[in-house]
């Protein structure tokens, strides 16, 4: 199946690679690829004819690793040897998650709950990076098969929401895994690219994109401008989802059958037998009225009126966030131009129904929502092969990413939204003699003081050789990859030493801190900008003081003793207008100070000039 070329330059045939794109989900993951003969996006199968891979993963005695299906049953029979849900310890400290800790029937370590979070298996102890790993490598191995080629390339999706650290630790499973990934994609943004949107270079858009999987609910509302997705805001629940459709089936059967829920507690089988007659319910009233069925020869029934009744409340939360998005990025229900439906409990009529009332317009369902995100993911793998030569897609970087210069100030370099991958730089030089190193804090945010925004890396660039204040020139580039991990490279261009970090923080925002980042930003922005304005002031003061002090003490033999007093004084006014931090006294006592020494500095220089150039000959 895979293509075949010819080099011209040495006459070899060369087999061109397929890129394959996964979702990687929290129950269920798939690998897609385009077909080379169709040219469509095709989700690939095992041998029972499935494409989905449960996200689930068994540790056997042997220390043999069950993927996917063979390892579903072991969530009923070894509990504390199964893993799930791997997806929402990405990238995570147990800080992070201590809330919902008792969601987890495996073992999270809690000793340091500062660091990434362990799962201990048996005697060992596994990173939710390695735990991903092997459901990708599952994938992998499935493409091979089914592909009958090596397999060494992909694209991965991941929930808009995630943070650098979750980006970067699914990288890095892939990495584990034998993949180089070639980008990390928003899963919104891959759902819309499945149903066409986005590939057509001058569409403009506002998109919703609703999904609605087993266990998660994220709404993005998504703007296309020219080709380059921009993710406006993203809301959810990380805790709503199609189990509980199935709990409150749950609940409906036992009632019918008499039982309560304590009695189910000490009957494992038959609450597992209970738990999937309902997710059969659940299912079958997506294209029937009515259900029934028998459990140990009593019968237990279901109509898609009262399902509907039941899941009402789970609807309406969902469409909170639907509101609270729209709020988040300023728009209304009327300036959504296509909805898009992603993860399997989106094919309830209900929730279909809802999102279409409530954004007044049909929602597009026609592509299998739970293929979607991974057969969008194939298209963007496609378009990175060189294949459609077309399009070029371009994602945006959700945060503004920058340094801490004098006072405190964030000094942005890649401003937010900006396209990725890109890289910008900037000079700086010291305000000190002689200075040897300058620290480099690097920020994330939209605030104007760093100490409002994150630090993502902290580092030194030593060894600058000794020079007057302000003659060094320090180089800082920010390079942003493609996955939005950054690399800062600081460098001082006249002595050529330089020094680079990768940027990956030990662990990331929170689910909605980027949110909150963005949103603290637009309700401080007057107060920042007033703050900005007096830091800079009192830095620019602070400067002219300096300067004023060693130019004193420096051409003490040409200034008079009545100038001196009343440079003096200028300086003592300008330490007063400082201390009163109020900008426009201290911008006018700057540039009082400046008029008065104007006129020291400029005889001082003819002085200069004129003592350079006695006894040369013209
Ligand atoms: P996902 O996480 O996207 O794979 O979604 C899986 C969820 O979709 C599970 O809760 C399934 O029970 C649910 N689901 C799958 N098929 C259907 C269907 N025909 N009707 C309703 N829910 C479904």
């Amino acid at each position: 199946m895979a293509k075949v070329s010819i080099n011209i330059a040495t006459g070899t045939l060369q087999q061109e690679e397929l890129i394959v794109g996964i979702d990687l989900g929290t129950t269920n993951s798939l690998v897609a690829v385009i077909h080379p003969d169709t040219r469509q996006p095709v989700a690939l199968k095992d041998v029972d004819q499935t494409t989905l891979v449960p996200s689930i993963l068994h540790f056997g005695e042997q220390g043999s690793i069950s993927v996917g299906h063979s390892a579903r049953p072991f969530l009923e029979t070894d509990p504390s040897n199964t893993i799930y849900s791997v997806k929402r310890l990405m990238g995570k400290s147990y800080k992070d998650i201590s809330q919902n800790s008792g969601f987890f029937s495996y073992k999270v370590i809690d000793d340091d709950s500062d660091r990434l979070v362990k799962i201990q298996v048996g005697q060992k102890f596994y990173s939710p990076i390695e735990l991903s790993s092997y459901i990708l490598a599952e994938l992998k191995h499935r493409a091979e098969h089914v592909l009958k080629t090596n397999i060494s390339k992909c694209v991965i999706t991941v929930p808009a929401y995630f943070n650098d650290a979750q980006r970067q630790a699914t990288r890095d499973a892939g990495k584990l895994a034998g993949l180089e990934v070639l980008r990390i994609i928003n899963e919104p943004t891959a759902a819309s690219l499945a149903y066409g949107i986005g590939l057509n270079q001058d569409e403009s858009k506002t998109i919703a994109v609703y999904d609605l999987g087993g266990g998660t609910f994220d709404v993005s509302i998504l703007k296309l401008t020219d080709g380059i997705f921009e993710v406006l805001s993203t809301h959810g629940d990380t805790y709503l989802g199609g189990d509980d459709f199935d709990h409150l089936i749950v609940k409906q059967f036992i009632a019918q059958l008499g039982l309560t829920e304590e009695e189910l507690h000490t009957h494992k089988a038959l609450a597992q037998t209970i738990r999937l007659s309902a997710e059969q319910a659940k299912k079958t009233l997506s294209d029937q009225t009515s259900f029934s069925a028998e459990i140990g020869g009593e019968k237990v029934h279901i109509t898609r009126d009262e399902f509907e009744s039941l899941i009402q409340p789970l609807i309406e939360k969902t469409l909170d966030s639907c509101r609270q998005s729209l709020k988040d990025s300023g728009l209304s229900p009327a300036d959504i131009e296509t909805i898009v439906m992603v993860g399997g409990s989106t094919r309830v009529p209900a929730v279909k129904n809802a999102v279409a009332n409530f954004f007044g317009k049909a929602v597009n369902d026609t592509v299998n929502p739970d293929e979607v995100v991974a057969l969008g993911a194939a298209i963007q793998a496609d378009i990175l092969a060189g294949n459609n030569k077309e399009v070029l897609l371009l994602d945006v970087t959700p945060l503004s990413l920058g340094i801490e210069t004098m006072g405190g100030l964030m000094d942005v370099i890649i401003p937010r939204n900006s396209k990725i991958p890109s890289r910008a730089g900037r000079q700086y030089t010291t305000h000190k003699d002689g200075q040897s190193g300058i620290q480099i804090a690097v920020y994330q945010g939209e605030r104007d003081l760093v100490k409002d925004n994150r630090k993502l890396a902290e580092f030194t660039l030593s060894g600058i050789p000794g020079m007057p204040a302000g003659l060094p020139k320090v180089d800082i580039q920010f390079i942003l990859n493609t996955d939005g991990i950054l690399q800062v490279k600081a460098s001082e261009l006249r002595s050529g030493i330089a020094q680079t970090i990768e940027v990956k923080p030990q662990y990331g925002l929170t689910d909605t801190e980027v949110e909150n980042m963005l949103l603290a930003s637009m309700t401080h922005a007057k107060e920042d900008i007033q703050l900005r304005a007096l830091v800079e002031a009192t830095t620019e003061a602070e400067q002219m003081l300096q300067l004023t002090e060693n130019f004193l003490h420096k051409h003490q033999v040409h200034i008079t003793e009545a100038e001196q007093a009343s440079a003096r004084l200028g300086m003592t006014q300008l330490q007063d207008a400082i201390q009163g931090k109020d900008k426009n006294a201290i911008m006018a006592a700057t540039e009082a100070l400046n008029q008065l020494t104007t006129p020291f500095a400029e005889r001082v220089m003819d002085i200069a000039v004129g003592e350079a150039l006695k006894g040369k000959e013209i």
